[in-house]
């Protein structure tokens, strides 16, 4: 299946290298992090890949503690192991391998993301990856939201050479089930050895991500995991030839043109903004876990 469309230029390759760990559980790999006035890879702000890592039984629960967000979507998804959440409004759920969780934070949440208690009693593996996507300035104050997507309700669209999940946004006829407040994908794709080709819309920023093993991008570059590839937004496809088997991610989405003040788990438009959400959350607006409810 050959595509007609010009093929979208690289822009860069970025080999991810730094880890550190987020919480007691969670050995992290920044993929992408908020970069200030620097909006290239607007709707999405940052993402963080998630081990693989194995973990022995152990006697607590690892995780993130209680933190705040605001102005914002978390994107988690789980490919291996099991993620338990909770948070101040009372919701609290697990995504396990194949599901994806889609919380809109907007005017705020607190929350902890812990790993799953089967997890920990008897050990095991955990891969995941959590996308923060951007919100327009009119929805950063709306009411908080989750969509709790399990593996069932994301289809997936047989490639010649692979298949691609859709989270959110569209492949052809098939629909992501995540309902986004801007235009974007977010695709989840396996290929075999040969030759993939996607079709992306003109003018959405475009990231894929190669997560796992060997792939020759626009035939030109050559790319393994854990790296990060920028492309231009003309152009309406890319091609990529794995030579092993690999796990990519696929993020585009129109940009949305506003300003971009972050500090830590608040994403707002002004400083001012920022620091109105550093004293909702100090003061107790956002809410707080409730120990009594686990
Ligand atoms: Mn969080």
């Amino acid at each position: 299946m050959n595509t007609t469309k010009t093929l979208k230029q690289i822009e860069s390759v970025r080999k991810i290298t730094e880890s550190h760990m987020v919480g007691d559980g969670l050995p992290v790999r920044q993929v992408f992090s908020p970069r200030g006035a620097d909006n290239t890879f607007s709707p999405f702000i940052m993402l963080d890949y998630i081990g693989p890592a194995k973990f022995p039984p152990m006697e607590k629960q690892k995780g993130v503690d209680e933190h705040p967000h605001r102005g914002f979507e978390t994107v988690t998804l789980v490919f291996q192991g099991v993620l338990e959440h909770r948070d101040s409004a009372g919701n609290a759920g697990r995504i396990e391998a194949g599901d994806v969780q889609w919380m809109t934070a907007a005017s705020g949440v607190v929350h902890e993301e812990k790993h799953g208690k089967e997890l920990m009693r008897n050990g095991g593996v955990l891969e995941a990856a959590q996308l923060w996507v951007n919100l327009p300035a009119k929805d950063k104050m709306g009411k908080p939201k989750y969509q709790a997507l399990t593996a069932a309700s994301i289809p997936t669209v047989p490639l010649e050479n692979g298949a691609l999940r859709i989270v959110a946004g569209r492949y052809r006829d098939a629909h992501g089930p995540a309902a986004t407040h801007t235009e974007l994908n977010v695709w989840d794709l396996r290929i075999r050895p040969g030759v993939s080709e996607l079709e992306i819309p003109e003018s959405h920023t475009t990231l894929v991500v190669v997560v796992e093993g060997e792939t020759l991008v626009n035939d030109s570059e050559r790319v393994s995991g854990l790296e990060l590839v920028q492309f231009g937004r003309s152009g309406g496809a890319i091609r990529v030839e794995a030579s092993t088997e690999a796990h990519l991610l696929v993020l585009t989405g129109v940009p949305i043109d506003e300003p971009v003040v972050s500090y830590g788990p608040f994403v707002m438009n002004s400083q001012a903004e920022i620091h109105a959400a550093i004293r909702d959350y100090q003061e107790g607006k956002m809410g707080r876990l409730d120990d009594s409810a686990n």
